[in-house]
């Protein structure tokens, strides 16, 4: 391996992305003796904890959960405040870290990276970045994250609108003020329904266009007492096995119960006391076959409706209010405060766009296809990402042959991977939390640890035995791809047809639901025992001769803060 300084454009591994999963991959791989360039096309480390700043962004996992464990005693350092962590607090955690291992000398901001393309002559990737420098790297990391390319607001006229618009999930650093607006907010999953409730706090009048209706469990959230948080650092490194060992990276109380072994009475209680405890996380674990049987999780969903019903005054609003058309949790379940009572305030409005879609956006607000035209001051657009791949899918990378993988996955019809971490035909590349893992079924800093160590260990791997060059076969990635589908369709998950879970939010896209929906214990026990096998379905070769060539590549600024 190549053990250059950082800055002459010759790093051993190139991670793209500086969110949670870039910062553990960089302090892994640097620990392991190897030099890394980190690339963030934000102009902070973060990712997702960065770009998501609206109001109400927080966690849907509670904090002492989603963090990272790889670091016993910053477990015991770092203190949270309350039980599901805001925005703010995530990020002061994540440039704690930063700081603390010292990693932001070897990442470069504000720089996309445009291209990857494999020198199969050389066993090397050549990196393009968007300033135009090239780097030149034996193995290249994305860490791109699942939720990180944002989908602009997809109505003709946008630009036009007379008023400030906002994208939730590219929210600017400058305070935006809602006092004595008239806001109107699109979208209503979970980025919708978590900000309505503060927007609406601020603003004189909120309007909400609906399209499709969302389950959503009351979050609880609450400041953690110094009593919580010293019973849970007592025992923190128990805890974070078990996390590990638990099917969605918390140690909620899975109910390994059948839904159809209780009596009505007995299920109303026991997914009652589920609800009032709070949490998303907790709730659609009532019933071990919520996620496998339809008429389980119909009662699930049912007692949600209820709670619905229930909540708003206004009966309309609420029947409007209601999900018809999924399971519960076959899209993700949304986590809220004071979501839904927040129609029953005065100025609060709801209008189904279902029936009668946004046509465009004018200058004075939102006309919809009857023509009918809300006037307003702000838009406020949470209408989701192209999830899984699109980040991937966004950069022209290319494998053996000079195939780009976006088309490889067109024509297969969605992504096809091993193991979520790599793709035949694109040797020495890895993604973290990729499409065929469990990536957004499970607690993704639980997922982006063990994606970084299995990683990491297989660097560690190929340099002990002389090699260096690491690919998927084909036939592993068809056998995984294959298990991946029948494991999918053994679940609600298909049920929830414009998900974006399956791609169906993007026009054009794949229809496949790629990922491992077994839990994330058995998906790292599938890893474990890969590499216990000398990296079964992989196949690992020497290096070439002429790996050491030199590839003309350019030195990069080093913009950490
Ligand atoms: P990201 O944080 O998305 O970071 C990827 C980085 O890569 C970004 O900074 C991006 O700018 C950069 N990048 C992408 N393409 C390029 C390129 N071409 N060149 C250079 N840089 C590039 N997960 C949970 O488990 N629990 C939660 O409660 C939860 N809440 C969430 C709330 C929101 C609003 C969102 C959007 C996601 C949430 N998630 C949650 C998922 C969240 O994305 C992950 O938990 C985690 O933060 C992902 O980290 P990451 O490093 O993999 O990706
Ligand atoms: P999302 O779940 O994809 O929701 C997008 C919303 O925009 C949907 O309501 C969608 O309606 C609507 N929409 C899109 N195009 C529209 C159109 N043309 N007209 C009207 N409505 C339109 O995106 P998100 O809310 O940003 O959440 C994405 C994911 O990020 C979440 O599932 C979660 O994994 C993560 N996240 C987590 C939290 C948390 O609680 N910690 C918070 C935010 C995000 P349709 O449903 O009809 O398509």
């Amino acid at each position: 391996m190549n053990h250059d300084t950082p800055t002459t454009g010759r790093p051993d591994v190139v991670v793209v992305g500086a969110g949670l999963a870039g910062l553990y991959a960089l302090h892994r791989f640097r620990a392991r003796g190897l030099t890394v360039r980190v690339i963030e096309a934000g102009p902070d480390i973060g990712g997702t904890w960065y770009w998501n700043a609206y109001p109400g962004a927080r966690c849907d996992v509670e904090s002492m959960d989603y963090s990272y464990s790889f670091s016993p005693e910053l477990d015991q350092d770092w203190t949270w405040s309350e039980l599901y962590p805001a925005q703010p607090e995530i990020l002061r955690y994540i440039h704690h870290v930063a700081d603390r291992f010292d990693l932001r000398r070897d990442i470069t901001l504000d720089t996309r990276v445009e291209s990857a393309a494999y020198d199969e002559e050389r066993g090397r990737w050549s990196v393009g970045l968007s300033h135009g420098g090239t780097l030149d790297a034996q193995f290249v990391v994305f860490a791109t994250g699942s939720l990180s390319a944002p989908l602009d607001p997809p109505f003709e006229g946008f630009e036009t609108f007379g008023g400030e618009w906002y994208q939730t999930s590219r929210w600017p650093r400058h305070d935006v003020s809602f006092d004595g607006k008239r806001v109107a907010v699109v979208g209503t999953g979970s980025s919708g329904v978590q900000s309505i409730p503060v927007i609406a706090q601020a603003a004189s009048e909120v309007t909400v266009f609906q399209r499709t209706p969302n389950f959503s469990i009351p979050a609880r959230n609450r400041p953690l007492t110094a009593d919580e948080v010293a019973a849970r650092k007592s025992v923190y490194p128990q805890h974070r096995q078990a996390q590990r060992d638990s099917p969605s990276g918390v140690t909620v109380d899975v109910n390994p119960r059948s839904a159809h072994s209780y009596d009505a009475d007995e299920a109303q209680a026991e997914m009652r006391r589920r609800w009032e405890f709070g949490g998303a996380p907790i709730f659609n674990v009532a019933f071990v076959d919520t996620m496998t049987d339809v008429a389980a999780n119909t009662l699930l969903a049912d007692f949600v409706r209820d709670r619905i019903r229930e909540t708003v005054d206004d009966p309309a609003t609420a029947e409007l209010l209601v999900p018809t058309d999924h399971p519960i949790a076959a899209k993700r379940l949304c986590c809220d405060t004071n979501y839904f009572a927040t129609y029953n305030q005065e100025h609060v409005r709801l209008v189904s766009v279902r029936e009668n879609p946004i046509r465009r956006i004018v200058p004075q607000g939102v006309e919809l296809a009857d023509g009918t035209t809300y006037e307003v001051d702000t838009i406020v657009y949470a209408v989701g990402y192209d999830a899984l791949s699109g980040a991937l899918g966004r950069i022209d990378i290319r494998g053996r042959g000079g195939r780009r993988l976006d088309q490889v996955w067109r024509d297969s019809d969605g992504p096809t991977t091993y193991l979520g971490l790599g793709v035949h035909g694109f040797p020495n590349m890895f993604t973290v939390t990729g499409p065929g893992s469990p990536a957004v079924l499970a607690v993704m800093t639980v997922a982006i640890e063990q994606h970084v160590e299995w990683i990491d260990e297989c660097l560690g791997y190929l340099a002990e035995h002389g090699l260096g060059v690491i690919e998927a076969t084909d036939v592993a990635q068809k056998e995984w791809t294959d298990r991946v589908e029948e494991i999918v369709q053994g679940t609600v998950f298909p049920l929830a047809t414009n998900s974006y879970y399956s791609g169906a939010n993007v026009a054009g896209k794949w229809r496949r639901i790629p990922l491992w929906a077994a839990g994330q214990k058995s998906y790292r026990d599938i890893c474990a025992e890969v590499a216990r096998r000398g990296y079964e379905g992989f196949s690992l070769e020497p290096a070439p001769a002429r790996a050491t060539e030199p590839a003309g590549a350019v030195d990069v600024p080093v913009a950490g803060r």
